[in-house]
């Protein structure tokens, strides 16, 4: 036993505790354990201890065959090795149990590094192409949810050849490198820099908002501006740049064709700089350019209205609150949803203005609704940009608004989506703080789409969780939603936050959603967004039966 090449230890079950009768010096040795420490020696399993134990005490008294399974163990010194385990009954003991244990840190060290290297570039340590296009395809993903588009750069060095065959492979090897660096330091982390093989890398700018996307491209161009600095001396080096854009139902691989066909055109052109492929994102920039312009003045010209749509306590289908929508009546289009021109106001010169005037506008209806209906007013919510907050005044524009209108702030909820949330620190949270002293409410608007840390999220000051609408859509059909939806429920029950359900559309949802434990909820099933004079006259109506 005490000769074993594998570790090994006899362990009985006493007082439903696990006692070590005898341990080898192998298996101390990989547990990390002194002679006189083994009576620890389930601390080496970590976050798995409890798990490890009791899979053992089970199958000590016989209510497991056995069992067997590779598992990581935390050194003392903080380290990491795997090693395979196998938990046996002893045969002529009841209540005894052998462990044996085999290391495979070796294996799976190697496992990992062939992991690695099927998706990387050894060169450059890049993600290559296979690695590629699961990004891309991730970044399409998400923008198919939240908006925007998928750029991806192809770019393929202009004087690569003559270097590498004049200065030799290795500083050819060096050169890539260094252009790797600054092609990762040119763009943000969330973006992909990918080396496909001899002198070609790809860019891939996920999720960017039109108007930015010259500023990454050029960002990108700019990276070769200065020469490298190689064993074999200093060289100019340029890059072809070939740009696309994705739209709904592109590919990873329509865009690597794509980006590839634009390269060649600047190649062909003359080298060292960058061709668009795609004549539809052009077009996009001439209608933001044409949105801002007749944008123009349309707040005062009373172009600019608020809609609203009910939101209703899913236990009495009663109206609970209403959320404002802000819609523009454009004189020759009709009115406007602000999918059609929202994003490019707010990013533009009157995004605070019109962010001004729906927060007074909604406080002002607010204000006429407390008067008319008192304590039958709903509540009223008001969704919040980011560009709002980033102004740091948050709390003073939210209470100027109520003092100017007589609104109460108790009826008062603030939608804020996930994505703000992420950046709520400093003075943004004791913006938040202030609001919530002053009674107005905080919720988290499309909640489910971002990657808020579960942790962060109960340190904030918020009250309610709104479920983003596409979980609630598929709540019915699909597992993951479904999943999706329960953890939220579950988890704002867990914060006492309350959650309304966005998008809901038929009764069964509402059922469903009922019974998951969801508060409230919002949708076509109980109305559409409708003009002001609608609601009121409705309300109006209600009470006058009441
Ligand atoms: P949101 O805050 O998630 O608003 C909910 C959107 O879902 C609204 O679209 C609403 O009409 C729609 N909706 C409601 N029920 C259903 C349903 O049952 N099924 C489906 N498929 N959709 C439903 P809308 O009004 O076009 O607003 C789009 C987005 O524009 C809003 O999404 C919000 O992010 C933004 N937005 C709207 N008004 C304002 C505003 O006053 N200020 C700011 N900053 N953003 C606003
Ligand atoms: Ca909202």
């Amino acid at each position: 036993f005490d000769d074993a090449l594998l570790g090994a230890a006899i362990l009985r079950v006493h007082e439903s505790d696990l006692e070590v009768v005898e341990m080898n010096a192998v298996a101390a040795d990989l547990l990390g354990l002194a002679p006189d420490e083994v009576e620890r020696w389930d601390e080496a399993f970590g976050e798995q201890q409890v798990t490890i134990r009791r899979v053992m005490i089970d199958v000590a008294i016989g209510r497991l065959p056995g069992w067997r399974d590779e598992i990581e163990i935390r050194g003392a010194d903080g380290g990491s090795r795997w090693a395979e385990v196998a938990v046996s009954a002893l045969q002529d003991e009841k209540g005894a149990l052998v462990l044996q244990m085999a290391e495979t840190t070796a294996r799976k060290v190697a496992e990992r590094e062939l992991e690695h290297m099927a998706i990387h570039d050894s060169i450059t340590g890049l993600p290559n192409r296979a690695l590629l296009r699961d990004r891309i395809d991730l970044a399409l993903a998400l923008v198919a949810r939240t908006g925007g588009a998928v750029t991806v750069l192809f770019l393929d060095l202009d004087d690569f050849k003559r270097i590498n065959d004049s200065a030799g492979h290795a500083a050819g090897d060096e050169l890539l490198q260094q252009v790797a660096a600054r092609l990762l330091a040119a763009v943000r982390q969330s973006d992909t820099v990918a080396r496909l093989g001899g002198d070609e890398f790809v860019v891939v700018l996920a999720g960017t908002d039109p108007s930015a996307v010259d500023g990454s491209v050029d960002r990108v161009r700019l990276a070769f501006d200065e020469p490298f600095t190689i064993s074999s001396g200093r060289h100019r080096v340029t890059a072809s740049i070939g740009v696309t854009t994705s739209r709904s139902g592109s590919t990873a691989d329509d865009l690597i064709r794509d980006s590839d066909t634009a390269m060649y055109v600047s190649k062909a052109e003359g080298r060292a700089h960058a061709t668009w492929f795609d004549e539809a994102f052009r077009q996009r920039a001439v209608r933001a350019a044409q949105v801002s312009t007749e944008f123009e003045g349309a707040v005062g010209r009373g172009e600019v209205v608020l809609h609203v749509q009910p939101i209703v306590s899913l236990a009495t289908e009663r109206l609970y609150a209403v959320e404002a929508l802000v819609r523009w009546e454009h004189p020759e289009r009709g009115t406007l949803s602000p999918d059609q021109w929202l994003d490019v106001v707010s990013s533009g010169p009157a995004g605070r203005e019109l962010e001004s005037w729906i927060l007074a506008e909604a406080c002002r209806m607010l204000g006429e609704w407390s008067r008319r209906w008192g304590d039958d007013c709903p509540a009223l919510h008001v969704n919040v940009s980011t560009d709002l907050l980033a102004g740091g005044d948050l709390a003073d524009a939210v209470a100027n608004a109520l003092e100017a209108t007589g609104a109460p702030a108790r009826r008062l909820v603030i939608e804020l989506t996930e994505t703000d949330i992420e950046s709520v620190r400093g003075t943004l949270r004791m913006e938040l703080e202030r609001l919530r002293a002053s009674g107005v409410r905080v919720a988290v608007d499309d909640f489910g789409t971002g990657y808020s840390a579960f942790s962060r999220l109960a340190s904030l000051p918020l009250d309610e969780l709104k479920i983003d609408k596409t979980f609630v859509a598929q709540t019915l059909t699909d597992e993951r939603s479904r999943t999706v939806v329960k953890a939220i429920v579950g988890l704002a029950e867990a914060l006492g936050l309350s959650t309304v359900a966005e998008g809901v559309e038929s009764q069964a949802q509402a059922d469903y959603l009922h019974g998951l434990g969801c508060d409230r909820g919002q949708g076509y099933l109980w109305s559409r967004p409708m003009p002001v004079v609608d609601l009121v006259s409705l309300i109006d109506t209600r009470m006058s039966q009441a």
